[in-house]
């Protein structure tokens, strides 16, 4: 392989039912410092049917040029026609670093495009950076239980592939009017090529827990104990119009399910404010919560870790002091 042939930062933009996804406007937003150290272009690629109009959206969040395949074969997400689709382009026009959204579609065609492509990938990363020197990407994510930080290189194959979870990069402010290149592609696929149809889309009704886009959350752990303690958080979180996170170990213990679990395992989240009650701050824990703007610790122990990234650390029995907050907050905001 000639990785001197390999030039240019790709971001997968993922578009959902026509709308464009915030964590490929997050990428964009990293890729761009990537791009402009490299001091090469920063490309979307974005896949779909009628979707072509999203590229204007793309430029505005810091691409220079949108590759798209516009196609009804490519209107549903599959792994086989995306796949297909990306590792063409990447046979194609070669980029050297090609960044994807660690959502359930980016993960899937990610590894997918790492078979087809034979290159590496690292899953999850939490921080991006170059090595301009050797053009390495440096992909860092917490390893072995999240103990430590590996920053993983892939020195060998091209392009350098990552996934990176929603929330973890910044959308840069989005510049009006700002265009660029648009290049069109086809796909010579059909229908009839394919193993995969998709029958029919089921969304998941229930799924109405919203930690990611929440301004408050309210997060409990193993210190509220059982159903009373997270009927306590549950009041307070009422009050505040916030949403109820959780650790892994209430999860685990089935007093709530996995879609409120922040953290390595779970998801990442950056509210405005983040109460953490009776969680301790272990480091997969923190991973997810760690960048939200104002963290509120209640715990009773004064040596918690969880006070290592609070603003305000409260040292107390959340069973005393859980409802005394609930009942000011209702008379403050009346
Ligand atoms: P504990 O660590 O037991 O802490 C309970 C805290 O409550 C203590 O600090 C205690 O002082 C305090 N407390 C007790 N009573 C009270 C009271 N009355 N009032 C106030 N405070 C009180 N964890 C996650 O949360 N999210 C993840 O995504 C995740 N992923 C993981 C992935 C891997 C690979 C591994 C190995 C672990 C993962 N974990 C994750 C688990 C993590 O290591 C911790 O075990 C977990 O976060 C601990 O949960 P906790 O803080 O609720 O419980």
């Amino acid at each position: 392989m000639n990785m001197d042939e390999y030039r240019g930062v790709w971001v997968f933009i993922e578009q959902r039912d026509g709308d464009l996804v915030d964590v490929g406007l997050e990428l964009l937003g990293a890729g761009r410092d990537l791009a402009d150290k490299l001091e090469v272009d920063l490309c979307g690629i974005l896949l779909g049917h009628n979707v072509k109009g999203l590229s204007k959206g793309i430029f505005e969040y810091g691409a220079d040029k949108v590759y798209v395949i516009d196609d009804p074969i490519l209107e549903k997400y599959r792994s086989e026609t995306y796949m297909i689709a990306v590792g063409d382009l990447v046979r194609k026009y070669k980029p050297e670093i090609f960044l994807y959204g660690a959502t359930s579609n980016g993960k899937d065609l990610a590894s997918a495009v790492a078979t087809e492509v034979m290159t590496g990938l690292t899953a999850d990363t939490t921080m991006l950076d170059v090595d301009l020197e050797k053009r390495l990407l440096e992909a860092s994510r917490p390893a072995f239980g999240g103990n430590i930080m590996a920053t993983i290189l892939c020195k060998k194959h091209r392009p350098q592939m990552a996934t990176v979870r929603p929330k973890v990069m910044k959308k840069l402010e989005p510049e009006v009017g700002r265009t660029g290149q648009i290049i069109e592609e086809t796909i010579s696929l059909k229908e009839e090529d394919l193993r995969t149809k998709v029958l029919e889309i089921v969304r998941d009704t229930k799924k109405a827990v919203n930690l990611e886009d929440a301004d408050i959350i309210v997060a409990g752990g193993k210190g509220i104990k059982d159903e009373k303690g997270l009927k306590m958080i549950e009041e307070l979180a009422d009050v505040l119009n916030a949403t109820v996170g959780a650790s892994r170990d209430i999860v685990e213990a089935g007093l709530i399910s996995h879609a409120h679990q922040v953290g390595q395992t779970g998801l990442t989240v950056t509210p405005k404010v983040y109460f953490a009650i009776g969680i301790s701050g272990a480091i997969q824990h923190k991973v997810g919560m760690e960048n939200s703007e104002t963290i509120i610790a209640i715990n009773t122990d004064p040596a918690a870790p969880i006070f290592d990234v609070a603003h305000y650390g409260i040292v107390a029995d959340a069973f005393e002091i859980v409802p005394i907050l609930t009942e000011e907050f209702k008379k403050a905001l009346q």
